[in-house]
């Protein structure tokens, strides 16, 4: 048997991924595949959370002769021949990929249904979104179909959609594990992480994939100083708690978006007011977050308000720099090199524009022409330049808070931490609607806001459920110090003692 398959798994499967439709390609009968590969030094408790189980991986995200589509009908026949290195890494540990996962098309949006291969609904009410843009990562996770999924973050991809179905998302430090194989849409911001079914299995996942390859040159090991994954405490400065932990409530964040915009320009405040408006949250969100914030309190956490100055500017600097690497990692896709391509076309310009017009999605098209935008000569200090320097502000804001980094020997550098993370909200709506009650395009880019500073920071960050209201899940997230996975799971796995995953109706507990 190719992993544990649980009485009736079939059965199982079928009939849920009738109902949100996950997987762009579905293969769980594939006979065993050990596939060899660096043996991991995981503790024996850890690597039984991974062996002999099934996992699914986000399909912007090479597995060996699976698709790798993007969720873009560019790319919709398209087999990978190699594996990337976080997986390759799993299946080392004996774990074995049933599928791949529909996304938005190269990761770019928020509700999965930016994919141009298929829709996924939302395990806990099916005319919903799964969130995205790692929806169906987080739905095949949050149906109990797999115990884990690989994902994608570039913004919140794997924090938001975890959010919207009751799952645990990680989005690791920026390096703390290899893109080799992670399709590129903005590799500054973007990494592979993990969603699953609890905090232990999360943990779990991240020790497996995590650290230097060779393949991947801004991947890195985790510093010396930095606090252990496994273990209690640790000698170096970096590995001591605090015991404090910051909160950015939402008032704080009203705050910073209230004097946002104002420059002058014509339509600028405008656009200002309705981004804080998009931001705010609905009152359901509200209350979960109210309700982590005093689980939290209850395990005898000191719990100290916070402001981040720079907040305000986080989305428009994240979707510059966003759409202008995105401008630069698509140009690849041509017709020529990869995927579809037009039956007749007059000259090679002819067949690159046929091959796009008909390949890409309205959203990746938008993109492009923003990154293009930006990068225009003459135009690049305003913008692009500018989301630069606002990056390196947020980032400093939060290691003022939170302490800084490593230097190359791996020790503890800049401040000692003030608090060991920052609780803040995912998204300020539950999974929202398809149609006339969807968020508009602008809105959910406003929304991104709680997710895309991490991006912008390199720092880690997790998604976990606080509640479920009015019958679906709200999620909060924990944003720590570079390399502080360990503490921002501790704090996951506190509350998962006291508040334990909730599950959509018709669940089943295959996984053990
Ligand atoms: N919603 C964000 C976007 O559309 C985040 C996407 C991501 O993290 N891949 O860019």
């Amino acid at each position: 048997m190719p992993y544990q398959q649980p009485e009736g798994f079939t059965a199982y499967c079928d009939d849920w991924e009738k109902k949100i439709g996950a997987f762009i390609e579905w293969r769980p009968g594939d006979p065993p595949g050990r596939v060899p590969g660096a043996i991991l030094d995981l503790p024996p408790d850890a690597a039984a959370l991974i062996a002999n189980l099934p996992f699914a991986v986000k399909d912007n995200i090479a597995v060996k002769d699976f698709l790798l589509t993007c969720g873009s009908k560019l790319l919709a026949a398209f087999r990978s021949p190699y594996t990337a290195t976080a997986a390759l890494r799993l299946q080392a540990l004996g774990a074995q990929v049933i599928g791949k996962t529909n996304l938005d098309e190269f990761g770019m949006g928020s509700s999965t249904d930016n994919s141009g291969i298929k829709r996924t609904n939302n395990p806990w009410d099916p005319s919903r979104v799964p969130g995205g843009s790692s929806g169906g990562s987080a739905a095949a996770v949050a149906a109990g179909i797999v115990p884990f999924a690989l994902g994608s973050d570039t913004g919140g991809s794997i924090r938001q959609p975890a959010a919207f179905c009751g799952v645990v998302g990680l989005k690791p430090t920026y390096g703390a594990v290899s893109r080799y194989g992670l399709t590129a849409y903005a590799s500054s911001l973007e990494g592979i992480g993990v969603l699953a079914d609890t905090a232990a299995r999360t943990r779990a996942v991240f020790a497996a994939i995590r650290g230097r390859d060779p393949l991947d040159d801004t991947s890195r090991d985790i510093p010396r100083d930095a606090p252990p994954l496994y273990g209690e405490g640790s000698p170096g400065p970096g590995g001591g708690r605090t015991g404090v932990i910051g909160v950015l409530s939402p008032e704080a964040v009203a705050r910073a978006l209230a004097d946002a915009g104002g420059g002058g320009e014509a339509g600028e405040a405008e656009a200002a007011r309705i981004a804080a408006e998009a931001a705010a949250l609905e009152p359901e969100v509200r209350r979960g977050f109210e309700a982590a914030r005093e689980r939290l309190r209850a395990l005898g956490y000191a719990l100290e308000e916070v402001e981040i100055p720079s907040l305000k500017y986080g989305v428009p600097a994240y979707y510059t720099i966003a759409a202008a690497e995105a401008s630069a990692n698509l140009a690849r896709y041509d017709g020529i090199r990869y995927g579809q391509r037009p039956a007749y076309a007059e000259n090679p310009d002819d067949l690159v524009d046929k091959t796009r017009a008909a390949g890409f999605g309205e959203e990746v098209k938008l993109r492009i022409l923003l990154g293009t935008f930006v990068l225009r000569s003459g135009f690049q200090d305003r913008y692009y330049l500018r989301a630069q320097r606002i990056r390196a502000g947020i980032r400093a804001d939060f290691e003022a808070l939170l302490g800084g980094g490593y230097d190359e020997a791996g020790r503890a550098a800049g401040g000692p931490p003030r608090m060991d993370a920052i609780l803040l909200p995912v998204y300020p709506t539950r999974a929202f609607d398809r149609g006339p009650r969807a968020l508009s395009p602008f809105a959910q880019k406003a929304a991104d806001l709680y997710t895309c500073c991490a991006n912008l920071a390199g720092l880690p960050a997790v998604s976990f459920p606080a509640s479920v209201e009015g019958g679906l899940p709200v999620g909060v997230q924990l944003l720590g110090r570079a390399f502080s996975e360990g503490v921002l799971l501790d704090l996951v796995e506190a509350c998962e003692g006291v508040y334990p995953l909730p599950h959509p109706p018709g669940y089943r507990a295959l996984w053990g």
